[in-house]
């Protein structure tokens, strides 16, 4: 399975280990014309106003849209769980608007910057360790919204078919089950679609 990262901005090395790491095989994605050979993507953490803006400029706003609706699964990880949403509190503008869902940016405040925590994820037996950095949270979700994970009463993972959004950095640590996870998803994908 071929997993790409888009590498516009942002944390893309990690997420190439951690696919790799559990068993799939790590793009690197600069052009939209690399995401015909993919079987899902990853969009990673970073600035999410920066990485939407070259999105648009490279044309990845559309190109991920029609990927998607292959049915190919897409996995946004803190900036890019950002770039998913419908919408943006405070914004009136959103990147993708793929899931049903209202994230609010930078959601824990100064004092909070970064965290590391133990978070229980529906279909991951055991807890995952989780990195937050000037980490979004999801404030609604719309009823085909999953919730898979909160923290402290306040969702911090989501899916939505074939969709995923988790707020923290998944590629942080030594522990890839939220790849292996979204491996799932992408061999799921890729049965049904045969
Ligand atoms: N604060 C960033 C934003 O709003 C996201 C931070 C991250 O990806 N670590 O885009």
């Amino acid at each position: 399975m071929k997993i790409g990262v888009l590498a516009l901005q942002g944390a893309v090395a990690e997420h190439i280990k951690m696919i790799e790491a559990a068993g799939g095989t790590g793009v690197i994605v600069k052009k939209t014309e690399q995401l015909a050979e993919l079987d899902g993507i990853i969009i990673p953490g970073g600035e999410s106003t920066a990485i939407g803006k070259l999105m648009r400029e490279y044309g990845f706003i559309d190109a991920i849209r029609s990927f998607h609706s292959e049915g190919k699964p897409v996995f946004g990880t803190c900036a890019g769980l950002i770039i998913l949403a419908d919408e943006i509190v405070g914004n009136e503008s959103a990147h993708l608007r793929l899931m049903n869902m209202k994230v609010q940016r930078n959601a824990f405040g100064r004092q909070r910057e970064s965290f590391e925590t133990e978070l229980a994820i529906k279909g991951i037996d055991e807890k995952v360790r989780a990195v937050f950095i000037r980490a979004p949270l999801i404030k609604e979700v719309g009823p085909e919204v999953d919730v898979l994970s909160t923290h402290n009463g306040e969702i911090v993972a989501a899916r939505q078919g074939s969709l995923l959004a988790a707020s923290f950095h998944p590629e942080l640590t030594d522990d890839y089950r939220m790849h292996e996870y979204f491996l799932d998803m992408v061999k799921e994908a890729k049965s049904s679609s045969v």
